[in-house]
């Protein structure tokens, strides 16, 4: 039976009066699962309207109390693991292992936020200038918006709600219409916590429910995760309507393997860092640079032999590496691009597609795939592919491979596998991408760093999570002030009252 699922607004479920809707399938299976409604212009903004009602209320609970609902949600969601990534599990496609790591990676940003008393703490100083103090403090922005991906369902909610929510903030979280149904428990859970009904709303739709967001004056900022046409829109278009706006794209996620690298290690994690999840991560590594072609044999027969060994399987099925992809226009994408690289000369080293997986013999599965020999002018090299297919770029020398981490397009993540430290630390300083692993090859920042990559994946200035998470979710208020001697110290003993400031002239601090 296809279930009909709803949008969540101002603490309850609420059903789509559009009367448009859009597919939720079980990729395992390639069958719809679900309907989800896709809002109107006018549900949107009654959405927003609720949640301008809601906010000034959370914003005056008091920073203590605003931490106890983040900790209460942390526990709940924890107590509902096994449901909520089986749940994660059956609409994405990742296996129950992944969803887990989807779900745990969002609750580290709600344990940060459970710091937010210490984190708004603002600056003081006492006597900046005769009788005067300066203060500053952070306020929220009001109702902020999240408009986050298909493939990490929890994570990139939470990583958007936590911080946004913590400071004050009331939040509109349009979800990937693909998976919505855990954004949607999410919502229970958080009102469950203790979170005012309509502080966090979730309202499912497609580009005309995010055009509302863009363009509606009640919006303060917006917060993006998805390809990057599409971040480049929505940074665009919501800042010309005055809002923030932090947008984050696609990426090509370069590994360089120097020549004294533990083969069989990087190897290993090559093949977890680029087929894991069937590679639709925006952190996969989809570009592996062997530097020398001793190192590029090597490496290429150890991923060949491990490639192959690969199990792809159904979603639940505990033994498989990774399942399906979400949808099938996802396997159509893979299937062009490996036709696409044959056509361009590179070496099919492996080719994963026309897979049948047992049980999902409709589902929307490709093999694991392997290219040699590919080379930059190369579509395969150029273009985020976003499936199970690792391309081999063979560089000369250490140089080489730096140059094309630089000089891509993409500049989301990166890693170097080497035992020499001088190389290492070279590295992370010239390489022009935002997150580096040195023999870590997806280096997802903690949720107390920052998340965001440079060039092509990212638009606006403060990146996800960590310190720059509350200075996004927040405006600084500063404040001079002076009081007036009072009859307390005019009183005393030997005082001779100070002049009170030129008022005609611009203050100065003496
Ligand atoms: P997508 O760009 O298709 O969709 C993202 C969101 O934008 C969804 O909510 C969708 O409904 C909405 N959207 C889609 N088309 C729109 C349009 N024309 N106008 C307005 N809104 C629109 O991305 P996706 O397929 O869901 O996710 C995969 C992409 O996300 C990949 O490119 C991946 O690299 C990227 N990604 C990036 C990061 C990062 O942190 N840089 C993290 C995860 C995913």
């Amino acid at each position: 039976m296809v279930r009909e699922l709803t949008h969540f607004i101002g603490g309850q479920h609420v059903p789509g009066a559009s009367g448009k809707f859009g597919d939720v399938f079980d990729p395992n299976i390639g069958q719809v699962q679900a309907r989800v409604p896709l809002a109107s212009k006018s549900e949107v903004e009654a959405v927003i309207a609720d949640a301008e009602a809601a906010q000034p209320g959370w914003a005056a609970t008091n920073p203590q109390k605003r931490a106890r609902v983040m900790m209460k949600f942390l526990a709940l969601v924890q107590d509902e693991m096994d449901s909520l990534a089986a749940l994660l599990s059956s609409e994405h496609g990742k296996t129950i292992a992944d969803a887990k790591g989807d779900i745990q990676r969002g609750l580290e940003v709600i344990e940060f936020a459970v710091g937010i008393p210490h984190l708004l703490k603002g600056e003081y100083t006492e006597g900046a200038g005769t009788g005067i103090d300066v203060y500053s403090m952070r306020q929220p922005l009001g109702v902020v918006a999240g408009i986050t991906p298909f493939n990490f369902p929890a994570m990139i909610p939470l990583w958007k709600a936590g911080p946004a929510l913590a400071t004050g903030n009331a939040f509109v979280l349009k979800p990937s219409e693909r998976d919505p149904s855990v954004p949607l428990r999410l919502a229970e859970l958080f009102l469950e916590a203790g979170l005012p009904p309509g502080v966090f709303n979730v309202v499912n739709g497609d580009k005309e429910a995010v055009d509302t967001l863009l363009h509606d004056p009640r919006i303060k900022a917006v917060g993006f995760v998805g390809s990057t046409p599409i971040a480049q829109y929505i940074y665009e278009t919501a800042t010309a309507n005055g809002k923030r706006a932090q947008c984050f794209g696609g990426a090509k996620n370069h590994a360089i393997v120097m020549p004294d690298a533990d083969l069989d290690d990087v190897a290993d994690q090559l093949i977890g860092a680029g087929y894991g999840s069937a590679g639709e991560r925006c952190m996969a590594i989809s570009v592996a640079v062997p530097v020398g072609e001793e190192t590029a044999d090597r490496l290429v027969a150890k991923l060949t032999e491990r490639v192959h060994k690969l199990n792809v399987g159904r979603s639940d099925d505990l033994g498989a590496d990774y399942g399906p992809l979400v949808g099938l226009d996802g396997v159509n994408r893979v299937n062009n691009y490996v036709q696409v690289g044959i056509d361009e000369g590179a070496s099919l080293v492996v080719d994963g597609r026309g897979l049948t997986v047992e049980g999902g013999e409709d589902g929307f599965f490709v093999g694991a795939t392997l290219f040699d020999n590919v080379t930059p002018e190369m579509r395969i090299y150029q273009e985020e592919i976003f499936g199970p297919v690792l391309t081999v770029v063979r560089a000369k020398d250490y140089e080489e491979g730096l140059r094309l981490a630089n000089e891509h397009e993409y500049g989301n993540g990166v890693a170097i596998f080497t035992r020499d430290g001088d190389t290492a630390r070279d590295f992370a300083a010239r390489v022009q991408v935002g997150m580096v692993g040195i023999n870590v090859p997806i280096p997802v920042p903690i949720a107390y760093y920052t998340f965001g990559g440079w060039k092509r994946s990212g638009f606006g200035d403060l990146n996800q999570h960590g310190p720059d998470s509350i200075r996004f979710y927040t405006k600084t208020k500063t404040v001079t002030q002076r009081w007036p001697e009072g009859e307390r110290k005019a009183a005393s003993p030997g005082h001779s009252a100070s002049s009170a400031p030129n008022a005609f002239v611009i203050p100065t601090m003496d």
